[in-house]
């Protein structure tokens, strides 16, 4: 076994977020709206030595199973990243992470002056207008924001 996965103990159910570019794996817990407050174990390894990347994060969600709809927001932040299902120790489904053209519901519209931040029910909707570096222009207010802007 390689230094690789002895870096982080195996799970026996959840998702396990591999080949996360180094250093990012706080901001992709943020996005995915993981705080550690529902009890469930959640390891997370940075700047891990790795074959693909020369450095990579690793993020382990134990008992949460997270939706393609879920993980395609890691996109914006580490678009190498690859998302497993784990069950029962084995991996069950295995994704790249895929960036959609329009993120509906996913961030809120910084904007504190923006209607989908009013008390009317609107689902946000950002729409992705560079990929590299990350940005992103609402529908509502059409302000542009860097990702930063929106974790
Ligand atoms: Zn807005």
């Amino acid at each position: 076994m390689s230094e690789e996965h002895l870096a982080v103990r195996r799970i026996r159910e959840g998702t396990v977020i591999d080949h996360v570019a180094p250093g990012t794996a706080l901001r992709v817990l943020s996005a995915l709206g993981v705080t550690g407050q529902d009890g469930h174990i959640v390891t997370i390894a940075m700047n891990v030595p790795s074959d693909k990347l020369s450095k990579k994060d690793i993020v382990k969600i134990e008992n949460r199973f997270l939706r393609a709809d879920e993980t395609n927001k890691i996109a914006l932040i580490s678009p190498s990243a690859t998302v497993n299902i784990i069950r029962n120790f084995k991996v069950v489904e295995k994704r790249n992470v895929d960036l959609p053209e329009v993120l509906e519901g996913v961030f809120h519209c910084p904007n504190p002056t923006c209607i989908s931040n009013s008390s009317e029910p609107l689902t946000p909707l950002l729409t992705v207008v560079s990929r590299s570096p990350p940005k992103l222009r609402c529908k509502y207010c059409t302000r542009v924001f860097k990702l930063e802007d929106l974790l």
